[in-house]
């Protein structure tokens, strides 16, 4: 598999927002269970709750794998504390993209604010997922006007939703002008496309429009056609939007309810088209601790080895490895440079994590996230390389905290 279709996120939500639940759904519709409950024109539906029960989905993993399509999605764990910088850093260091998830009733709370910030202070490409919009109070405007006001960002509305509250039952794609329903409540994985609702027709039209002006700021052919009142394609906006999320400047959202296995396919999807791939985000810089020169790290699998450890854990009495490859290839049985210790370290095993169960590999290239069996020495935070090329990792260049002046 390329490394183009890899995407490392991160969710991020304040507590009860639904942070477990997304990521539940999101192993679920993407997962090994994905083969088991295929839908077949849109008609099959399966009992899948008891039985993801007994399996025991591990949502706590340090980082599980899954696949959407062609993508293959890294889910990795984010402190639930954000006042440990270092442990921040880390895990923004590791991961490219980001979910951020809101309730529709609370809208953003304290903690979503914090970690927001994190997130702007690390430049990291976010998705925003507005949950719970089943419930009653939902009011997916409001939070929109939230974002505005309490993050200083700029949303844009992908969806508007079909019902409200209890009745809420789908979501409208504002790009493809088509109808997402999500009926088969909390049974299925079914979502059906449907044309436009004929009243939903002038409406979704304003929308769409209103979608358009604001993409015309970050492209001028866009612009051009706004002006001109010529339609733009769908691919375009797309491309558009993409740009824009990828260098924060926007924020794509979009609406469900996780809780009743409503809207994870398209949030699924929008990760593909939104969030970067690890070639898409900025090199990392790497010193050389023989003579300290310093040296940019892009993801090249051909390229040397350069791996971050990022979570050490304990095994069965063997130490578990979390790795992030920004460099080269990493192969089953090799023996490694840790460059900030000084020490080697062999690749006793080599692993992709999945919800529950591990795939052994034979290697892994530049982007992914692996865990590896068998380190002695290694620690959170070292930098793992091919014997001949030592480098050590740096921190992510940040930005100085802005002081502010009573
Ligand atoms: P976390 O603390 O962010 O991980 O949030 P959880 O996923 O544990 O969800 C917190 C509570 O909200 C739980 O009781 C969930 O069942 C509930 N919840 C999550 N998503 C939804 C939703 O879409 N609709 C409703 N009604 N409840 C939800």
């Amino acid at each position: 598999m390329s490394h183009e279709s890899i995407r490392n996120i991160g969710i991020i939500s304040h507590i009860d927002a639904g942070k477990t639940t997304v990521s539940e759904r999101i192993l679920f519709y993407s997962g090994e269970t994905h083969k088991m409950g295929e839908v077949h024109n849109g008609q099959a539906v399966m009992d899948w709750m008891p039985q993801e029960q007994e399996r025991g989905i591990t949502i706590t993993a340090t980082a599980t794998s899954c696949r959407w399509g062609d993508l293959r999605i890294n889910l990795i764990d984010t402190p639930g504390h954000i006042d440990f910088t270092i442990e921040v850093e880390r895990s923004m260091r590791v991961l490219d993209g980001a979910v951020a998830i809101f309730s529709a009733v609370e809208g953003v709370q304290p903690q979503s604010e914090s970690v927001w910030r994190q997130a702007d202070r690390y430049a990291v490409p976010r998705i925003c997922f507005i949950n719970k919009m089943d419930r009653v109070g939902a009011d997916h405007a409001r939070t929109l006007s939230q974002m505005e006001e309490r993050l200083g960002a700029r949303p844009i509305l992908l969806q508007l939703p079909l019902g409200d509250e209890a009745d809420f039952s789908g979501v409208i794609d504002l790009l493809t002008e088509e109808a997402l329903l999500f009926d088969r409540g909390d049974l299925g994985k079914t979502m059906l496309r449907r044309p436009l609702p004929l009243e939903c027709v002038e409406r979704v039209g304003e929308e769409r429009l209103r979608l358009t002006e604001a993409l015309a700021d970050f492209d001028d052919s866009i612009l051009a056609d706004f002006l001109e009142g010529r339609r733009v394609s769908t691919e375009r906006l797309r491309l558009a939007l993409r740009s824009a999320t990828l260098a924060c400047r926007i924020f794509p959202v979009l609406l469900g309810s996780a809780l009743r296995n409503k809207g994870i396919q398209p949030l699924l999807d929008a990760v593909g088209l939104y969030l970067p791939s690890p070639h898409e985000v900025p090199a990392l810089v790497g010193r050389n601790p023989r003579d300290e020169r310093h040296e940019t790290v892009g993801c090249d699998p051909a390229a040397p080895l350069r791996a971050l450890a990022f979570k050490v854990m304990c095994d069965e009495g063997r130490m578990l490895t979390y790795l992030r490859i920004y460099s080269g290839t990493l192969r089953f049985g090799a023996t490694l440079l840790n460059a900030s210790r000084g020490v080697s370290e062999r690749v006793g095993r080599l692993f992709r994590m999945h919800s529950h169960r591990r795939e052994d590999l034979t290697e892994a290239a530049a982007g992914d996230i692996v865990a590896v069996l068998g380190f002695r020495e290694t620690f959170t935070g070292d930098t793992l390389c091919d014997a001949g090329h030592p480098l050590v990792l740096e921190g992510l260049t940040v930005p100085e905290p802005v002081v502010s002046v009573a």
